[in-house]
């Protein structure tokens, strides 16, 4: 057996039951045989992919909170500390009721990859737990996040390990656990990123993960001749990711025509009323069908169908594995060229090779959607410097990051002889630094 089937077959065993898990590291590992195949020898006399695809370490714990009624609620929580080989681990944190030690380690094996693209000194981590903010109270919500950091405290520093947001978890509840770290550890210290712009925070960090999306999608298309103005766009998500993309969409000239939430979605020919989407999530926390119940122009639909949409475009915003191959073969039939993910793993391997096979541009979260660890770790280079940067500095050190990643990924591919296919020059040009820096650092 090659060492690559080796590896992977020595992870199904160590982690059984763990499929969102496997899914990331097969697709990883397939797509790395030819860097792989040209140092074969002494990667696995290292043991590098072995070391590479076990975790430093998992922190797992219980989160014990009260709720408004006076019960005691008890979570799961984890913190997975992956590599560290080219800087203290960052990855955000995830609330969401879907969260178990195969997802969170499926997201730190990624963010590996993602955080080396960036170019900056980052290494990979990811943590959450299967706290549901859904309907909480701002108290509710304070006291699991103090009881989460009462814990996580022992585990992190700004330069051990730097968790952000993610899923479920925005400007409150990073506000709330910074205050409980700083309370504990008495440092005041840039520990979290997606911090307030009062306490530490960076200008443009909300936006970037949507801006750096739509940015990397320009980019690509720019490659090839082409240009996003005057595409129409499908956006699912209506959370950070997906409202921040909508945004720069039309900036850059684009129409985006839908967004979704878990319970249905936005078909708005007119083109998304961002102003009017920000009210509804991120200031109401409202579903959305308020924003059709406010819009003449929207058609809301229960359940899923952003991808039956025409468009020539398509970002998917919202979670893993959220576009299937039906999606894939509606896209592709309905004349989508470009596929460019701001979530992270939304697409399924088989819609994946679907896609390319139909010749669509399609590139993977870890390229696509990495403005926001990068802006993350711009506000950890302000914090260090105990500096504010200007929005405009911000937002144009990020177009900067994006540009760069996405000719790194295309010229990675290339060399390689797969030109066109991103997610090859992804895995490899993120795998190469990091090997790069773990054989240096010897075997540990
Ligand atoms: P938010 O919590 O702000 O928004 C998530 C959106 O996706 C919401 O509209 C939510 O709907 C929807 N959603 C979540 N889970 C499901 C599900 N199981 N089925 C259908 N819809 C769902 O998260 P973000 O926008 O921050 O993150 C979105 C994605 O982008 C994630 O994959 C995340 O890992 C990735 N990402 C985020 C970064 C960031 O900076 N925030 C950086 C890089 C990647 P509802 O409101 O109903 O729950």
């Amino acid at each position: 057996m090659n060492y690559i089937d080796e590896v992977y077959e020595r992870v199904v065993n160590q982690n059984p039951a763990q499929p969102e898990f496997h899914q990331a590291v097969k697709e990883v590992l397939d797509s790395l045989r030819p860097a792989i195949e040209r140092n074969e020898e002494k990667f696995r006399r290292d043991a590098l992919l072995e070391r590479l695809t076990t975790p430093d370490r998992i922190i797992q714990f219980r989160v014990a909170w009260v709720d408004d009624n006076g019960q005691v609620q008890v979570n799961n929580a984890y913190r997975v500390q992956y590599n560290n080989a080219i800087g203290p681990y960052k990855g955000g944190i995830r609330f969401h009721p879907s969260v178990n030690a195969s997802v969170i380690k499926f997201l730190g094996f990624e963010q590996i990859f993602k955080n080396s693209l960036t170019g900056l000194p980052i290494g990979g981590g990811k943590g959450g737990s299967d706290f549901d903010p859904k309907g909480k109270s701002d108290r509710e919500i304070m006291a699991f996040c103090q009881s989460f950091i009462t814990e996580l405290y022992k585990y992190i520093g700004a330069d051990v390990d730097v968790p952000a947001g993610d899923i479920g978890v925005g400007a409150r509840e990073i506000g709330y656990m910074y205050g409980q770290y700083k309370r504990i550890r008495g440092v005041y210290e840039g520990v979290l990123t997606g911090k307030g712009l009062s306490y530490g925070g960076s200008l443009a960090r909300k936006e970037a993960t949507g801006y750096g999306l739509l940015y990397f999608t320009e980019e690509m298309l720019k490659s090839t001749g082409d240009q996003l103005a005057g595409k129409t766009v499908a956006v699912s998500g209506a959370g950070n990711v997906a409202i921040y993309a909508i945004e720069k969409a039309w900036q850059l000239g684009a129409k985006p025509v839908t967004c979704s939430d878990s319970t249905g979605w936005i078909y708005d020919p007119e083109g998304i009323d961002v102003a009017l989407l920000k009210e509804v999530k991120e200031v109401k926390r409202a579903r959305l069908t308020e924003y059709a119940a406010a819009r003449p122009s929207a058609v809301y639909t229960p359940g899923k169908g952003v991808w039956s949409v025409k468009c020539d475009v398509a970002l998917p915003c919202a979670t893993q594995n959220e576009l299937h191959l039906e999606d894939a073969k509606m896209l592709v039939a309905n004349g989508c060229t470009a596929v460019c993910e701001g979530a992270n793993m939304p697409t399924t391997a088989e819609a994946t090779e679907y896609l390319q096979k139909a010749g669509v541009r399609f590139c993977p979260g870890k390229a696509a959607n990495a403005g926001g660890v990068a802006t993350s770790a711009l506000e950890m280079s302000q914090n260090s410097e105990r500096l504010h940067w200007s929005f405009e500095e911000v937002d144009s050190k990020l177009k900067g990051i994006m540009v760069n990643i996405f000719r790194n990924v295309d010229s990675a591919a290339k060399e390689y002889g797969m030109e066109g296919n991103y997610v090859a020059g992804a895995n490899i040009a993120g795998f190469l630094k990091i090997a790069d820096a773990m054989t240096a650092q010897g075997i540990v």
